[in-house]
């Protein structure tokens, strides 16, 4: 084999990928049919479960330093301040990041790109898949550059990072089922003053459609989305100026532009892939799922399917796992996508609709739903875990094993751990989140004496942290509903995969073999 994995595309859940398979010591080669890293802004929501990923790969404070942290959105409807949605207050509890950082795709993309380059993986630009052929134990790509040439290349597997248009899903057969929306959005950076809450992303709905005001990096730096107005559809040149009156005419006198750096019109489409695997390869990011961008979730879920999929290729790559554990990616993340298409949708359709009632229901009804839903702090609880993504989990997956009766509001296999401040060794507090090592499996002994790592065969995957439920940590164990004692067996990407009373090493030892397929039987080996 030339390589173990194939990346084809380097937006950003192809960086991702290979970043997360570099750490874990998997070379991948990874191509791009552009001339080089993509300019444009396009996504600009960063989500805090992703920024909890950017942490362990070391750019969290890079993404922090340079994007603009949103804690909050304001509702208006006809121009009249409606509510807040508050995510930094209630998101205080939940995740070292209580907010939105606002950071344009490109930044995103320069920061994981320079990630790549200090662990010397650089990108193969200007060479694009253009063939596709496998069998049981690999896949031969033809990769054809733009002065002609082509050349052949094997590969373990390969993982199709390569956008909406995706050729690896095309060559592999696999239906992409969905439909565009009739709606053209606008894009716009711009310089603008008005009623915007600084800081704050700004929810405009109005009779005839919607605008949102983000927050960007400098003063008065506003990114504008929104949908054309009827009058303009159906055009192909549509320009920034075409739009302005109707955007003006709707926030009012009171909003200026002083300029415009980018402005782009697209169409969206909502689809998803059939399946996300066709035996040696995989899709990823847009090309297994795209939706409309309300709720700034299609760049972050991309990066996540690439969190799910690295460390189970990782293992099998390193012939540690049996490939059988990769079915699990496919189990995990089409769920999430299909669940994300529909809430997005449904969103969507109500926002944009332009029967009139809509309209009504739209500026009348939901903004005070919207503005009483969310001045209860169990809705922005839901809210906040819905749209950071930290509440994402995979209670159905064969990865998943929960005790029978284990209590219904305690974290349970299948969900993302939940972040918290304890007191381990010493009585200083510490950041959990800090204290896992998301290359390898944690094993969290809580109200109870650790087992040694030596005690299984395949140690050196598994890491034991031991939590006293002492004084010092049961109110922050009693607040995440954790019961004393118990024990929770991490999977490298921080998600629940085994929980129980009483930590028993055979009977962890049998999860390893049986559930995520450890090659070698993962059995106590003081037996
Ligand atoms: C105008 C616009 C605005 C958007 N706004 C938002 C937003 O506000 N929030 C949000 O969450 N999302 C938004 N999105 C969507 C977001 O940009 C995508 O979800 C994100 O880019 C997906 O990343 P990806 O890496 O999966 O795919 P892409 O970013 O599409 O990257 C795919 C890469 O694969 C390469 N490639 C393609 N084919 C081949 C081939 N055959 N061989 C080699 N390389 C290939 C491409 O050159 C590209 O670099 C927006 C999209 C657009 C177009």
């Amino acid at each position: 084999m030339d390589t173990d994995v194939l990346i084809v595309g380097a937006g950003p859940t192809g960086l991702m990928l290979a970043n997360q398979l570099a750490r874990r010591g998997v070379r991948a080669l990874i191509i791009d049919r552009h001339a080089g890293p993509s300019r444009e802004t396009r996504a600009l929501g960063v989500q805090a479960r992703t920024l909890e990923i950017y942490a362990k790969l070391g750019i969290a404070d890079r993404a922090r330093a340079l994007g603009t942290p949103s804690t909050g959105a304001n509702i208006w409807a006809e121009g009249r301040w409606m509510a807040r949605a508050s995510l930094g207050e209630v998101g205080r509890s939940m995740t070292p990041y209580p907010y939105i950082l606002i950071l344009g795709q490109d930044d995103n993309e320069r920061i994981m790109g320079d990630r790549l380059r200090d662990v010397d993986v650089s990108v193969e630009w200007n060479t694009e898949l253009v063939g596709l052929e496998q069998d049981g134990d690999g896949a031969a790509a033809t990769l054809a550059r733009p002065d002609g040439t082509s050349r052949r290349l094997t590969a373990a597997w390969v993982a199709g990072c390569d956008g909406a248009h995706s050729a690896v899903r095309e060559l592999s057969g696999i239906p992409f089922a969905g439909a565009p929306y009739e709606h053209v959005f606008f894009v716009a950076d711009t310089e603008a003053t008005g009623t915007m809450v600084p800081d704050q992303v700004n929810v405009y709905l109005w009779r005839q459609g919607f605008h949102l005001f983000f927050p960007m990096r400098g003063a008065n730096h506003w990114r504008i989305v929104g949908i054309l107005p009827p009058a303009l559809r159906g055009r192909d040149d549509v320009t920034f100026d075409a739009v302005m009156p109707s955007v003006r005419a709707e926030a009012g006198a009171g909003l200026s532009f002083q300029a415009c750096t980018w402005y782009s019109t697209y169409r969206i489409h909502h689809r998803s892939a059939a399946r996300f695997r066709d035996r040696r390869c995989f899709l990823l990011g847009d090309a297994a799922h795209i939706h409309s961008p309300v709720g700034a979730q299609g760049m972050n879920t991309g990066l996540q399917d690439a969190y799910n999929l690295a460390w189970k290729l990782a293992l099998v790559v390193e012939g540690r796992a049996h490939p059988a554990l990769l079915d699990s990616y496919e189990d995990e993340r089409v769920p999430v996508a299909r669940r994300l298409l529909n809430t997005t949708d449904r969103a969507f359709r109500l926002i944009v609709s332009d029967s009139w009632l809509a309209g009504v229901f739209r500026t009348k009804v939901l903004a005070r739903i919207a503005a009483f839903a969310l001045s209860g702090e169990r809705v922005q609880r839901f809210a906040f875990r819905a749209v950071s993504q930290i509440g994402i989990r995979y209670r159905s997956s064969a990865l998943s094993v929960s005790p029978e009766g284990w209590p219904d509001d305690a974290p349970r296999a299948g969900d993302r751990f939940p972040w918290l401040s304890l007191a381990f060794e010493s009585d200083t507090v510490e950041d959990l989140f800090e204290k896992l090592d998301d290359t390898r499996m944690t094993l969290l002994a809580i109200g109870q004496s650790a087992i040694a790592e030596s005690a299984f065969d395949r140690g050196d995957l598994l890491r034991m942290l031991a939590i006293p439920a002492n004084g010092a940590n049961e109110r922050e164990l009693a607040r995440a509903r954790i019961p004393r004692p118990s024990f929770y067996l991490l999977r490298p990407d921080g998600h629940v995969g085994l929980c129980g009373p009483r930590a028993d090493p055979s009977v962890i030892a049998r999860y390893l073999s049986e559930r995520l397929r450890l090659t070698e039987p993962a059995r106590p080996s003081h037996r």
